[in-house]
Parts: structure tokens; sequence; C-alpha cells
């Protein structure tokens, strides 16, 4: 190291500390990056790579960026999945001799990028924390820091059910300590979710009775996370809210996988919102508002008051149509309060910002009047709760100028009058130039020389300029002299150096007292920003109820009931997507009644009949029910639903680079395993990915397992009509199909749910009317008339007989593979498994 130059040896040392980053290392104007870093950098970056003398025989790589355009680059590394450290020149280099003192003042990582072009507003952007309780059990604790809102939950499950979590809440960087980095690095990874690791000791400093309010074992994954966050962002934020406990039997979970298969915020196709229940749902305001949707949306609630008290809401809401355009209109002026308390309590907030929150303030005082003089009670409530931070308004109202500039060089920031001093500056060198013409004059008068004049030089400054002729009238008390031309004579004078020093300074001066003041107001502000959360938080929430009263008067939805039982009843429901994307008056309501007695239903019909829509729109019903929207349908009676899982075609997960089929049982092991009498599954076609008596006998003993050992609440989609059968065996299970018929020789689908099973034959009169030849289809029709017989004569056999896995040819196995598999298989103790277990052996 020794030979290279001092400020490479000075960015060595700081880069050690660093290895995790790329370091962005201030040089003057501009952001350097040397050796590795240069030559990663700059082929992410797609920039130059340059290199330099380093005092060591060979030169070293280098690139770099000007420092005013990082925020690009910097984004660009974090979503490439890098962690960016940015080190700062500490003084000011000209003043100081040799090498100037430098340090890494943050650290930017992928879960604390809060601005920036590619930063969705409309979605939290969680970082979080882990610590394993042992025994299957794991504190998560998640905050935004572009918020500050802070949760923390326990999981219990496996490793899987954590990163389903994770998954499902989007989050893109998890803190852990070293042991569990070693556990989950890999599956993590896999994700593309960064594992970055706190230890015990680096958090050690942080008070511990920061969350008293937290059950014990929940602190050590909060302190964490604020351990690193301090580390990464060397500051403490008074914008960070309380870590909240959410407590499992407060919401409703959905895992990541039935998140995205129900389509609830992204689409499974494009991951885009159109086309989603967040998309039905979206007329929110402002984006707190959305964000806040879509986070209800995430966590719904399973507590019977809570979500009865959202619906009273909506509903006083959806009674009172003119109030709602009066709000709406008020709500359009308010700006996203939570990010800009965020920013204002991080530093970043520019004196825009702050004029944001004055305009927006403004409005809450007029929201709280629409609302109170409405006469609904849970309208008033939400006045009474709204506080108008009346001081923080007034300050902001007497300080900040109307429309501030973006930066603050050129000034402009400050209101005239609020401050003495600035006014008199602003004064100044406003009316620099009038002063001079009425000290002229005023010269003029004193002296009696009519061609005294005022000028300005650069070396001299302002002078007072009397020709040859007159020098001898100069008031030689107060005037001296400073240059001699040859027919005239300079003078300055006391008074006129004073206003020299006002004018010429003003402005500068002007410039640095608005930046403090305006720093001074930020600082004030800072201490009322939990107050501003407070308040966005009940704006958010008005905003997303008024959303749901708009959605469910424009879409006809009702208000749904609740009961404490398990039955669910949905008379004539739609999917709110597809009917909004179709035409309302086309989509043809399909009714669902589940009972105790009856609560599983398997529902057969012919390809893109509606099997799948209609299994997805009992869940959205449920989800959006539990959100405490109204629900599209024209009567609901539901239980809480404690969770919901599916397993529904068509997600196959290449990034994970696991076969559909194993997917497909991993997703339903998850379901089986987590399931209680509460939860609602869906189970679209299982066992589809592989061979017809092996995918049936899957399915026959899932539905056999949910029956005898979950209890929940079942739909099952299959186009096995074999399975139809297990109508007779399962008590609690229900045939249902969706109907199509035949006119005019086309298969028209009335996506008409009706009792019973379907017709087996459909799909050889789709083919026929699908134009496959005569004779083939008269070789389906004889060979379906065989299998029926064949069936038929087995009927006395029991369903699970027929579904025999192995045909006895395999006894004869000849390879060596053969051999190994059925010597495995027979080792097996199956007397000594469950079912689940012996699906997953087959598996
Ligand atoms: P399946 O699961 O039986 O293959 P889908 O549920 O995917 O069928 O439905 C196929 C298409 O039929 C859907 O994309 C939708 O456009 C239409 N559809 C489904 N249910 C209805 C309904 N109740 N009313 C009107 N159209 C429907």
């Amino acid at each position: 190291m020794s030979q290279h130059t001092p400020m490479i040896q000075q960015y060595l040392q700081i880069k050690e500390q660093y290895t995790d980053a790329f370091l962005f290392f201030r040089l003057g104007d501009f952001y350097e990056m040397f050796f590795e870093d240069a030559v990663n950098a700059s082929s992410i970056l797609e920039i130059t790579l340059t290199s330099r003398d380093s005092g060591a025989k060979d030169r070293i790589p280098m690139c770099g960026i000007p420092y005013h355009s990082a925020t690009g680059y910097i984004e660009t590394l974090i979503q490439n999945g890098h962690k960016v450290a940015i080190c700062e020149q500490m003084e000011d280099p000209r003043s100081v001799k040799g090498i100037v003192k430098r340090e890494v003042v943050k650290v930017i990582t992928p879960g604390t990028l809060t601005e920036g072009k590619t930063i969705d507003t409309e979605a939290n952007h969680f970082i979080g924390a882990i610590d394993s309780l042992g025994d299957q059990r794991f504190a998560l604790a998640y905050l935004d820091v572009g918020t500050g809102e802070g949760k923390v939950e326990l999981i219990e499950g496996t490793e899987r059910s954590l990163l389903a979590e994770i998954e499902s809440l989007g989050m893109k960087e998890i803190v852990v300590d070293q042991t569990l980095h070693l556990t989950l690095h890999e599956m993590f990874e896999n994700r593309e979710i960064m594992l970055s690791i706190e230890d015990a000791e680096q958090n050690a400093s942080i008070a511990k009775d920061t969350y008293g309010h937290l059950p014990n074992e929940l602190q050590e994954a909060c302190n964490k996370l604020q351990s690193y966050l301090m580390r990464m962002q060397k500051m403490v934020f008074g914008h960070i809210r309380p870590f909240v406990y959410i407590e499992k039997d407060a919401k409703l979970s959905i895992d990541a996988n039935s998140m995205r298969n129900l389509e609830l915020v992204q689409t499974i196709r494009s991951g885009k919102k159109e086309g989603t229940l967040f998309w039905v749902l979206d007329e929110t305001v402002t984006a707190m508002g959305a964000r806040k949707l879509r986070m209800w949306i995430h966590q719904p609630l399973a507590q019977r008051k809570a979500i009865e008290e959202r619906l009273e809401t909506v509903s006083n809401l959806v009674d009172e149509f003119f109030l709602r355009e009066e709000l709406v209109e008020e709500l359009k002026n308010v700006y996203d309060l939570e990010r800009l308390a965020g920013r204002i309590s991080m530093g970043s907030a520019t004196a825009r910002d702050l004029a944001q929150l004055r305009n927006s303030l403004t409005h809450i005082p007029k929201l709280q009047k629409i609302l109170s003089e409405s006469k609904r009670p849970m309208l008033q409530q939400i006045a009474d709760k709204m506080d108008p931070c009346e001081d923080t308004y007034q300050l902001l109202a007497d300080a900040i100028a109307e429309n501030p500039p973006l930066t603050s060089k050129e000034g402009g920031l400050i209101k005239d009058g609020y401050n003495e001093k600035l006014d008199q500056l602003r004064d100044a060198s406003r009316n620099g130039k009038s002063w001079l013409a009425q000290l002229e004059q005023k010269e003029r008068q004193a002296t009696g020389i009519k061609t005294l004049k005022i000028g300005y030089n650069r070396i001299f400054g302002y002078y007072i300029e009397i020709t040859k002729s007159n020098v001898h009238l100069a008031d030689l008390t107060r005037y001296e002299r400073k240059q001699t031309l040859a027919n005239a004579e300079r003078y300055i004078t006391t008074e006129l150096k004073e206003k020299e020093e006002l004018i010429l300074n003003a402005e500068a001066d002007g410039q640095i007292l608005e930046t403090n003041l305006f720093l001074a107001i930020r600082e004030q502000v800072k201490e009322e920003v939990q107050r501003i959360q407070k308040l966005a938080t009940v704006v958010s929430e008005l905003d997303v109820l008024l959303a749901f009263a708009v959605v469910s008067e424009r879409n006809r939805y009702i208000r749904p009931e609740f009961h404490d039982g398990r039955a669910l009843d949905i008379q004539n429901g739609r999917h709110p997507v597809v009917e909004k994307m179709m035409n309302h008056s086309l989509y043809i309501p399909n009714s669902c009644e589940l009972a105790d007695y009856s609560n599983m239903l398997l529902i057969t019909g012919p390809n893109m009949s509606g099997k799948s829509t209609f299994m997805r729109q009992v869940a959205l019903t449920v989800v959006m029910a539990q959100i405490g929207c109204f629900v599209p349908c024209e009567k609901a009676v539901l239980p809480i639903t404690d969770q919901i899982f599916t397993r529904i075609g068509a997600a196959d997960d290449v990034a994970s680079g696991q076969s559909t089929f194993m997917m497909e049982m991993m997703e339903s092991q998850y379901a089986l395993a987590h399931a209680t009498s509460r939860s609602l599954l869906l189970f679209d076609e299982i066992g589809r990915g592989t061979s017809t008596y092996d995918g049936m006998a899957l399915a026959q003993a899932m539905m056999e397992h949910i029956h005898e050992q979950v209890g929940a609440n079942t739909l099952f989609s299959t186009h096995y009509h074999e399975l139809t059968k297990l109508e007779d065996v399962l008590a609690r299970l229900l045939n249902v199909h969706v109907a199509a018929k035949e006119q005019n020789g086309k298969v028209v689908f009335l996506h008409k749910v009706l009792p019973g099973a379907a017709d087996r034959s459909y799909g050889i009169h789709v083919a026929e009317l699908a134009g496959l030849p005569a004779e083939l289809v008269e070789r389906a029709k004889k060979l379906l008339q065989r299998f029926e017989e064949e069936s038929a004569a087995n009927e006395s056999t029991s369903v699970s007989e027929q579904l025999a896995l192995f045909d006895t040819s395999i006894e004869s196995a000849t390879s060596l593979e053969q051999q190994k598999l059925l010597d495995e298989i027979k080792a097996a103790d199956v007397l000594n498994m469950t079912p689940l277990q012996a699906m997953q052996k087959i598996a």
C-alpha cells in the first residue's frame, strides 16, 4: 500500500470497511471509483473506464461521474442489486494542506432507496430484519424508510413461509445475523432479495427499551433493523414510527403465491396494476391513499369489529354523494404527507416540499368542516381525529414563499416580511441603484458641484468623482481621496462604503441568510413530524374509504354481512376485474353457498367455461369484504376467513428453477400445512402436471386430506371426471359444474354454475365443432362409450382402488434406476406416514 499516493492510500483504507459496496469517492466535482469498483461500475453504468497514476508501478483503473448527476447512476447500481457508499470531503480543500479528510456519510442499499425514477410512490418500500426464535418461529420486522412506517410480526413455519411473507410484501433487502445468513442466503438470493448482515455487537449501542410496547421476543428483530439503518444512513430518523405489532389473528394472511395467483396488486403475466383488484378499487386521489390501499389489500383484517368499522364508514360515504364530491375536491390538493414528513426528517426536504406541506395543510380544516357537518357519526369521528397542525401551518404560511424554486441557490425561498434582516438585504440589492442616485443627489447639494457623480470600478468599488476644476469644493472632512486621474479626483466616504458593502454583499448575504432561515424552519417542522404522520394516516385512510364508496356505488357493490360461523353465502356474485374488463351487463353472476355440512365444492366443466373465474371471484369477494369494501354480489353473508391459499395453474415459477409440477406440489404442501378450518382453499386443476392416474390419485388424496384433517372451505376444480364420484364418499363434498351448451353448431359457454357434475362428453363436442375429421370424432365417441362401460363394470370397486398407481410390470423393473425407485418405495414405512408425507414421497 505504501507505494500508493496518500490519496489512494486514504481510498484503500476507507474501501476496506465497505467491501460489499461501490465506494463513491468524492474528488472535487466528481465521485470517482477505482480498481475493481471502477471496472465493474463502468460496465454496469456504461461509462468510460480510464486509468490513473497511483504512485505504484502500474496505473490503476478509474471511472467517475459528476456529483450533481449522481442520483441516476446510484439508482442503476441499486436496481442491479448493489450497495453504494457515498464518501464525501469533510473539509474545504482550499483550506487544508495535503489530503482532505473524507468520510462515508451514508450507504444506500436496495432496501433504503426511497427516491428516484424507478420508485413507485403507490407502493411501500420495506426493508426487513429477521430474528430466528427457534422451533420454526421467526420475528420479522420491516420498515419503509421513505414514510417511516414500521411493523413487526411473528412468523410460524419454515423458511419458505418466511420467504413467502417477505416476497408478498415486496422486500428487496433483509437484515440477518451470520447464522441466519448461512441458512438463508441461497434461497433468498435466488429470489433477488439481498441479505445484509448485522451482528449483535454492532447493535449493542441501541437502547433496548425503545420498543417497550412489543413482546420481548420481537425486540431483537426491531433492534437489528434500527441498528443496521443507523449504520447505513449514519443518522437517527425522527420520522421512524414505533414498530406496530401485526398480530397473526388480526389479519387475513395471503401468501406470496396466492397474492400473485389472485392478481391482487399485480397481474401474473405483466406484473402491471391494470387487471388487478388494486386497479379496480384504486379511486384514491392521493399517493399515500393509493399506498394505503395497496397495504390493506396485502393485509386484510381478520377481526370483525375493525372490519365493521370500515364498512360503516363506507356506508356513510355511499349515502352522501355530494359530500363525497366535496371531499374528493379537497383531497386532490393534499400532497403525499407521509413522504414529505420522511424527507423533512431525513433533512432532504426542499423549500418546495415545505410549500407543498403548507398548501396541503390549508385543506385540512376544510376537510374537517365537511366531515363534521355531515352529521354522520363515523365521518365526525374522522374529523375529530384530524389534527390540522396549526403551528406548523402558520410558520410555513408566514415564512415560505408562494412558489419557491426547486434549488436553494437562487434564493427566493422565504417570504418578504418574515425576517427583518432579510428584508433589508433584499431591499439593498433591489434598490441599490436608486439609493446611489439619491446619494449622488445629496452630495451634489452638499457640495454644490453639479457635475459630481458616483461611479464604480473593480479595484476601488463605488467612488465619488469630482472634476479637477471643482476639487476645491470637496468636503475633505468626509471625503477620502482614493485615486487621481488626469482631470478628476475620486473619493470615498464612510457612508458610501457602508452602502457599498450593503449592496455588494446584500445578495450573497441574503442567500446565506435565506438558507439558514430555511434550515431553521425545517428543523422546527421536524419537531412536528410525528403529528404530520398521524394526520397522514387519518387522511390516507379517509382517501381509501372514499375510494371504496365511489367504486361501490359505481359498480353496484353491496355491504357484506359477517357472522361468527364458517358458512359462506354469496348470492349472484361477480368477478370484480373480469366484470370491469368486459362490460358489466355481460357478466353472468354466480352464487356460492358453503355450509358446515357441505363446505367443499368440486367444480367440473369444459375448458374456458369459467371454473377458475368462479373460484377467484369467491376469493376476491372475501378479500374485499375483509378490507372493509362493499362486494360485487346481491347478498353476502361471510365468515371471518383467517388465510387464503390458492393453487392455480399458469404461474410457472421460472425464477426458482422448479418444475411446474414440483411447484404445484410445493404450493399444495404449503397450503395443507398451514390451513385451518377457518381458511379458504382454492385448488384449480390439481395434478394436471403429471400423468392421468398419478394426477388423479394426488387430487383425490388431497381432497380426502382436506375433508378429514383440515376442514377448510374449499373450491376444487378438475377435469378428471372420475373424481366426481367422490361426492358419494366424502360427506361434505358437493359437485357443481359450469354449464355450456351447443347452439346452432357452436359451443356456447353459459358461464353458469349449476348443481351436479358436468356432462363428460363435452370435450368431444368441442372437438367436433372445431372441425376435426368426422371419423376421428366417431372413433372418440366409441372409445368414450367403452371407457364408460369399463368404469361402470368396475363400479363395485371403490374409487381409490381404481386408481392404482403402479402397474405390476414394475415388479420386473429392469433398469437400475427403476430398481432403486422401487426399493425406496418398498422400504417406505407407509403405516407411519400421513397421506401428505406419502404424497411428498411420490412427488
Ligand atoms: P376455465 O377455468 O373453466 O378454463 P375461465 O374461468 O378461465 O375458464 O374463464 C374463461 C373466460 O370466460 C374468462 O376469461 C372470461 O372472459 C369468461 N367468463 C368466465 N366466467 C364468466 C362469467 N361468469 N360471465 C361472463 N364471462 C365469464
